[in-house]
């Protein structure tokens, strides 16, 4: 009984030292995919940004990510190397050329700016709030699937055509992850993915990719 449950602790470790060597690289390429997924489904292609103005490191998008602090009211990420606060931005390269570059929220200051505008159309809230649209879009697929985190059915803005454009990203993110992107369900996603004998997602999966 012993041996068994020292066995199982051990295998336990393993997994877990497995998870935190590799973890950086699994969030890096979930991240670089769902954008991906983002731009080709709502055709806006993202990318965060920020340089530290005082030691002048260019922050990666996790690390930015990593550097707030998931207040509402505290819009400044942190230098991993000399732990300066400053805000990042976000730049936004539209399918007709154009490009925005616009305050960079966390997920919780976008939910928290989002919860009293649902009555605002699509369109009206992508012009007027800008910066929280698109970082919406960015830390939850959609706007659609935004709003749903705050338990709001916001109607979506378009009939996206979406099945022939998800082929490349399934098995390799969470199907919950392209459904919110593609606002349908997740049983949409995994009869799909299913259907064309296609594995569930799995960390392994995405480092062999
Ligand atoms: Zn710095």
């Amino acid at each position: 009984m012993q041996t068994t449950s020292i066995r199982h602790s051990t295998s336990i470790i393993q997994t877990t030292r497995l998870s935190i060597v590799q973890s950086a690289h699994i969030a890096q390429r979930m991240f670089t995919l769902r954008l991906d997924l983002v731009e080709s489904i709502h055709g806006m292609k993202y990318m965060p940004k920020a340089e530290c103005p005082n030691c002048s490191k260019k922050l990666k998008p996790l690390e930015i990510l990593k550097g707030f602090n998931d207040d509402p009211y505290d819009f400044d990420t942190t230098c991993p190397g000399c732990k300066h606060r400053f805000s990042a931005r976000l730049v936004a390269n539209f399918r007709n050329g154009g490009t925005a570059e616009l305050p960079f929220y966390c997920a919780i200051q976008t939910l928290n700016g989002l919860h009293d505008k649902d009555t605002l159309s699509y369109e009206d809230l992508k012009k007027s709030y800008g910066a929280l649209f698109h970082s919406a879009v960015v830390h939850f697929g959609s706007i659609t699937a935004a709003f749903g985190r705050l338990s709001i059915d916001y109607p979506m803005n378009e009939r996206i055509a979406w099945k022939d454009k998800v082929f490349g990203f399934l098995g390799l993110i969470p199907d919950g992850v392209i459904a919110n992107v593609v606002c349908v369900s997740k049983y949409a996603i995994q009869k799909l993915r299913r259907d064309l004998g296609i594995k569930g997602f799995s960390h392994r999966k995405l480092l062999e990719d």
